[in-house]
């Protein structure tokens, strides 16, 4: 069986001008990145704002486990499949990391037959976009140390800065540091620690910024400190707001590519899923929306995270009105949710499924609830039977639930037909009644309990004296109207990575809120989360190779 990069390396693909030409796009539009990337300029959405936009897919899935779901996947074919049916459709995905990349979890381009091309640039450094917030994060780090050095006018209290550094890459020595260390021409010595880029909230601020001014106004807006009498410290105290906007000039412009059927994907921005809101730019999913009739974007983990913020956060901030979700389910995964044990995944187990369905059942509720249509995406693996496979089937009509088998792994575009059918359907002939899960107006608690209580089925929140300590802080510096970026788990629907399935009588605990004034939203920890992955026993590091022609393998 062929590799996912073997299959991306044999793919024809055309050059840039060709997939913007398809989108009426004119040279003026975007600057090239080589043959086959380039990048959008952002006059793009005034140029269109007389055209009514396309309509908007979310494509989300149920609780993540080691078997795969198949997201990137799934939303790849699906546009794939709705160009096959003369349909406009562009997808609008994350940009990876390179952490992952060279740790375990894969790209981002989707695979098998439904892929983003090239699929090893867009895997490594891709247009520079990491690098550039990267930069633009440490500019911030080192501006704050050296102010300190210099004398501390602002009196920024060195144990409450809450400004981190960050790179992109998986490093677990890197999570505790202590920095300035060699004396007093080195700086003042202080802990610190570093967290991968993808956790900075300049990634988050890029892709929720409508233009470079917004840009500036919300890194201007940045806490990240407090002074000795505990006032909020901005970035805009530094006076550097100009310069970090200035490196990231190009990074906010969307980034244009092709699948492997040579449609047009704009790859944009890839916020962390936990400690951010997960999703790619606004910006690019904008423009998706005004140059295509249907634009398929993605969010991370599963629809308790990723669904739920991309519709609370960004759908919120940037005035977006969805129109269907797409939840993508595997037999494998649920019957992992049922209790199967991973080794004997290939064998058929319909106590497990009938089991583990139960995983789906929530998140579909959890939709539904958001007042939009879904459509249940059954990603086809090889080892999955025919009565499994119509296990799920029956279950999801009998819930009066659209579901479709879809093969866009092995077969493109072809193999999500029926799925893209059945998403136009739902849309054309389903009522929508969009709503949001609270209100922002509402009290930090009230937000937070309406999420663990609607979304994740708990049945209450326990708050940590630490994390009282800092709702009291947001509501006397008038951060609390602010939407909730939850950070838990995504192993499950609780904040308890050992309960699968569909876990009741819990309650989830926050211990610590942390502000990203910037992004415009409150961060509530449930749990410790990791904002620097390490890297595994063996690593894919070990994996990739290049030979002398530049052709790389191993990367997937
Ligand atoms: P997600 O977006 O949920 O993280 P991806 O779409 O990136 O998942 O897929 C993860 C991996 O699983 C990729 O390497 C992809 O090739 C593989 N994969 C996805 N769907 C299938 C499938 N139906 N059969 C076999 N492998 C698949």
């Amino acid at each position: 069986m062929k590799t996912d990069i073997q299959i991306a390396q044999e793919a024809k693909i055309l050059h840039i001008r060709d997939i913007a030409a398809k989108i009426n796009l004119s040279e003026e539009d975007y600057d090239q990145y080589g043959r086959y990337k380039a990048k959008l300029n952002l006059d793009i959405l005034k140029k269109n704002s007389h055209k009514k936009d396309g309509k908007l897919i979310l494509v989300t899935a149920i609780t993540p486990t080691p078997a795969g779901e198949g997201k990137s996947t799934v939303t790849v074919g699906l546009t794939q499949a709705m160009n096959k049916l003369g349909k406009k459709s562009i997808a609008a995905l994350r940009e990876p990391s390179l952490g992952p990349v060279f740790g375990m979890k894969g790209g981002a381009t989707g695979g098998g037959h439904s892929q983003v091309i090239p699929m090893e640039d867009i895997n490594l450094h891709f247009t520079g976009d990491l690098h550039a917030i990267g930069v633009a994060h440490n500019l911030i780090s080192a501006c704050i140390d050296n102010h300190i050095k210099h004398g501390n006018q602002l009196d920024i209290d060195v144990t409450k800065i809450a400004f981190k550094r960050v790179m992109d890459m998986n490093d677990r020595s890197l999570r505790n540091i202590v920095i300035g260390m060699g004396g007093i021409a080195n700086g003042i010595p202080r802990e610190n620690s570093f967290q991968i880029t993808v956790a900075s909230e300049i990634m988050a601020i890029l892709c929720l910024s409508e233009s470079i001014m917004d840009l500036k106004n919300r890194i201007s807006e940045i806490v990240f400190g407090y002074d000795r009498a505990g006032k909020p410290l901005k970035v805009s105290d530094l006076k550097i707001e100009g310069a970090i906007t200035a490196l990231l000039k190009e990074a906010i412009k969307p980034n244009l590519v092709q699948t492997l059927e040579n449609t047009p994907v704009i790859i944009h921005g890839g916020p962390f899923a936990n400690i951010a809101h997960g999703c790619n730019s606004l910006l690019a999913t904008k423009m998706a929306l005004k140059l295509s009739d249907y634009a398929i974007t993605e969010a991370g983990f599963a629809a308790d995270l990723g669904a739920e913020k991309f519709l609370d956060i960004k759908c919120r901030k940037g005035g977006l009105n969805p129109n269907a979700v797409v939840i993508v389910a595997t037999v494998k995964a649920l019957k992992l949710h049922g209790g199967m044990n991973s080794k004997e995944l290939k064998e058929e187990n319909l106590e497990a499924l009938t089991k583990g369905i139960e995983n789906l059942d929530k998140h579909i509720e959890n939709m539904k609830n958001f007042g939009l249509p879904v459509v249940v995406a059954i990603n086809k693996f090889v080892t999955d039977s025919a009565a499994e496979l119509d296990f799920i089937k029956t279950h999801c009509e009998t819930l009066d639930v659209p579901v479709a088998l879809c093969d866009v792994w092995a077969d493109g575009g072809d193999g999500g037909i029926e799925l893209a059918k059945l998403v136009i359907d739902e849309i054309e002939n389903k009522e929508n009644n969009f709503k949001y899960l609270y209100k922002v107006e509402d009290s930090i608690e009230e937000k937070i309990e309406k999420i663990v209580k609607d979304i994740y089925g708990g049945d209450g929140v326990i708050f940590t004296p630490n994390a009282k300590k800092m709702i009291k802080t947001l509501n006397e510096y008038g951060y609390d109207k602010l939407p909730i970026c939850m950070s838990k788990t995504q192993k499950s629907i609780s904040d308890n990575p050992k309960l699968m399935g569909r876990p009741s009588g819990f309650a989830v605990t926050i211990n610590e809120l942390r502000l990203s004034a910037g992004a415009g939203f409150i961060v509530a920890m449930a749990g410790s989360i990791l904002d620097m992955p390490g890297l595994p026993k063996i690593p894919s590091a070990e994996l990739i190779y290049i030979d002398e022609a530049g052709i790389i393998s191993g990367l997937f």
